[in-house]
């Protein structure tokens, strides 16, 4: 076994040592997610940033303007909960691949009025059931139970178009 200054001159002669690195990760959602996170749990409502020169409304908001990289903070403007499913997928297991009862449906929803959208799950309706086009509105927690995570929303689930 060699040392940390092992001079390899062949690919096959690596030596290997099994161990692991602890890590710890801080994942940051930014200033426009920690405001739009805010809203969902102290108001149960969604937010957005609008770019008036390009009639862009992103959900969740952001901070500039992808296109004319214009500063949207001071722009942000409450959304609808309500969307139409842009598109769906059914999830057969956990992360764990663990298999569930029945399937989970995955969902992009567009939310209205607007140019973005949130990935979420579909409640309150089989997976046989659900279409593409199919008007949802979003379900919160009750305001007690949010943590200002995307936990707080339950589910989108159908409603009347
Ligand atoms: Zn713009």
């Amino acid at each position: 076994m060699g040392g940390l200054t092992e001079r390899i001159t062949k690919t096959t002669d690596l030596t290997v040592w099994k161990g692991e690195i602890p890590l710890e990760f801080v994942y940051t959602m930014g200033r426009a997610g920690e405001e739009f996170f805010r809203a969902i749990k102290e108001e149960g409502k969604f937010i957005g940033a609008r770019c008036d020169g390009c009639r862009i409304l992103y959900v969740p908001p952001r901070i500039y303007c992808e296109r004319c990289l214009d500063r949207l903070e001071g722009n942000y403007v409450e959304v609808s909960s309500r969307g139409i499913v842009h598109t769906f997928t059914l999830c057969y297991e956990s992360m764990d691949g663990e298999r569930y009862e029945s399937p989970h449906i995955l969902a992009m929803v567009k939310l209205d009025g607007t140019d973005g959208g949130l990935v979420h799950y579909i409640g309150e309706v089989s997976p046989e059931e659900v279409w593409i086009g199919m008007p949802v509105e979003a379900v919160f927690r009750p305001k007690r139970q949010r943590k200002g995570s995307i936990g707080d929303i339950r589910y989108f689930r159908p409603i009347e178009g």
